[in-house]
């Protein structure tokens, strides 16, 4: 019963997190203005806005001019459901909850906004960082120096990269994100999240090139890794990190 008030509640912040993507694209008040439909900018009636459930009831489709709607907003809300799930099991009820829920609502808007527009935006992970140092500090369960070490280090190999091909390979976006992975995760973590990310990258990146979807120049959003990598350890990380250590028999 609590899971499912957990879900519905994410599912809720999901279709906030839709909002606020589109939204900041668009360049309109995320908070003001109630909602419209994209094609026929008639204002949708609030029995249209229930999460996921809407979208099946209307099967994907303005209630007006019946237009399609887009299929990212179901999707969206379903994942930030069950992340939610996943974050109150791994956490339960209390400081840590609220923790991993913001920044995991940060991650997804970060993750879907580098995969439509290729950019990681400062709007997102400046605040993140913040919010990331300040929380983290405050609950304690990382130690200081490793919150602020994981953000410059992980801050520092981007740069170093930025640096080296003069933005060539990697944006400024990419060095922020370094940032704010290193200061929600702390050092340790924050490395094997990197890792995992380049891993990730390199397994999509010639499964595409496999299947022919994609040649070595297709430029592919690394942020969307980055916030996949960030989850999983943010979630499992102690876990990796005894794994990976008990390879070494250490
Ligand atoms: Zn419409």
């Amino acid at each position: 019963m609590e899971l499912v008030a957990v879900f519905i509640i994410g599912t809720l912040i999901g279709s906030f997190l839709n909002v606020t993507i589109f939204r900041v694209h668009d360049d309109r008040s995320v908070v003001k203005g109630r909602s419209k439909c994209m094609k026929c900018e008639e204002a949708i009636d609030v029995k249209d806005l229930v999460p996921v459930l809407s979208y099946l009831n209307l099967r994907g489709r303005c209630r007006k001019c019946k237009s399609v709607i887009s299929w990212q907003y179901p999707v969206i809300e379903i994942v930030t459901g069950l992340l939610f799930v996943a974050a109150w099991m791994a956490s339960g009820m209390g400081l840590m909850f609220v923790r991993d829920a913001i920044f995991v609502s940060y991650l997804i808007i970060i993750f879907v906004y580098d995969l439509r527009h290729m950019m990681i935006l400062d709007k997102f992970t400046v605040p993140a960082m913040i919010i990331a140092v300040l929380l983290n500090l405050w609950l304690g369960y990382i130690p200081a120096w490793s919150i602020l070490a994981g953000g410059l280090v992980l801050a520092g190999f981007f740069y170093i990269q930025f640096a080296i091909s003069k933005g060539g390979w990697v944006g400024g976006g990419d060095i922020r994100m370094g940032a704010l992975m290193g200061f929600m995760l702390g050092l340790e973590h924050g490395l094997v999240a990197l890792f995992i990310a380049y891993l990730l990258g390199a397994v999509v990146s010639v499964g595409l090139m496999l299947f022919g979807k994609a040649g070595r120049k297709t430029p592919i959003p690394f942020g969307t890794f980055l916030t996949v990598s960030t989850v999983v350890v943010l979630f499992c990380g102690g876990g990796i990190v005894e794994w990976y250590l008990g390879l070494f028999g250490g």
